[in-house]
């Protein structure tokens, strides 16, 4: 028999996916997350200095990003690692949008930084050790920002889709899901890339999905199979690490892509993203697809 996802995820029932609502788009500047086009969001992990910055928000916009990345608060591991710039970052964030035109997201982290966090923010970040903090999720979601809420590690995705659920439920439907990989016993990986996520959230609910290559994978050289995966799994998007000094970086260096990585990652999701879009067209025309004609013939031999 098959799931009824509905009825699986039946408490989260405006998150899902209904007759008069098939998808959500989430409009940005003048970015539509959702509407299609696939979107990538790409810069360091903390905004460190305004050169760093500065020279990440202009390559990457040259190589096709359209929204920027980087955080002014932090959630580290360690109290004494760097924990951010905070309203210093988040005005450097601001002033990059204003010289490259891009669109800014950035963590926000606590209730009380969401009115600070989103007069600079485009777009509200939520991070992974946040998704189950229902008082920040609230306070974020009344100040009407879109949101990018990211899967919590250990959470499952009925745990993710409560969260949107009670962003929607406080009255804003800009939620963009986000997977960034969870925790299980492999160890090779930062996290586990939960690609069969993206592929049920895209069947299921009608909230954008972002697949975030940089802290699944942990290592840069796995950031660019994993982005093509998640293009063949159907993410309206990326969001991506880039710093100009992966190996200086103040956090996340290891998965952070240099400007030539990022630029090589971009070409070569091109054709992958064509054949999408082939597919997507074709599926349109009603012209039967491969795998339809691929299931009849193993039913004949079965
Ligand atoms: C980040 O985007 O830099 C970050 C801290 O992500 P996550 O919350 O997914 O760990
Ligand atoms: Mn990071």
């Amino acid at each position: 028999m098959r799931e009824n996802w509905h009825e699986r995820f039946a408490e989260t029932p405006d998150v899902l996916k209904s007759a008069w609502r098939q998808q959500t788009v989430v409009p940005v500047l003048d970015i539509e997350i959702g509407g299609g086009d696939f979107i990538t969001m790409a810069g360091p992990c903390a905004v460190e200095t305004e050169f760093q910055l500065m020279a990440t928000a202009n390559h990457v916009r040259r190589a096709g990003a359209r929204i920027l990345r980087g955080g002014a608060f932090k959630p580290r591991s360690s109290p004494y690692a760097f924990q951010g710039h905070a309203l210093e970052g988040l005005k450097m964030l601001a002033h990059a949008r204003e010289e490259s035109g891009l669109a800014i997201v950035t963590e926000v982290m606590s209730e009380e930084d969401v009115p600070m966090v989103a007069e600079y923010a485009d777009i509200l970040q939520i991070g992974t050790r946040s998704m189950e903090n229902y008082s920040l999720l609230e306070a974020a979601a009344r100040s009407g920002r879109p949101i990018l809420l990211k899967r919590g590690m250990v959470a499952t995705i009925a745990d993710l889709l409560r969260s949107a659920q009670l962003i929607l439920d406080n009255g804003n439907p800009n939620v963009i899901l986000c997977e960034r990989g969870i925790r299980t016993f492999e160890t090779a990986t930062r996290n586990t890339f939960d690609v069969a996520a993206i592929a049920l959230l895209k069947q299921i609910s009608h909230l954008p999905v972002i697949a975030d290559p940089s802290h699944a994978a942990g290592h840069r050289d796995l950031v660019p199979a994993l982005a093509r995966i998640a293009v063949a799994a159907g993410a309206d998007g990326l969001l991506v690490e880039v710093h100009p000094n992966p190996d200086k970086a103040w956090s996340d260096g290891e998965q952070s892509l240099d400007f030539e990585g990022f630029d090589d990652m971009m070409a070569d999701l091109d054709p992958w993203l064509a054949l999408r879009e082939r597919g997507l067209a074709k599926r349109e025309r009603g012209l039967p697809r491969r795998e339809a004609i691929g299931s009849r013939s193993m039913e004949a031999v079965g």
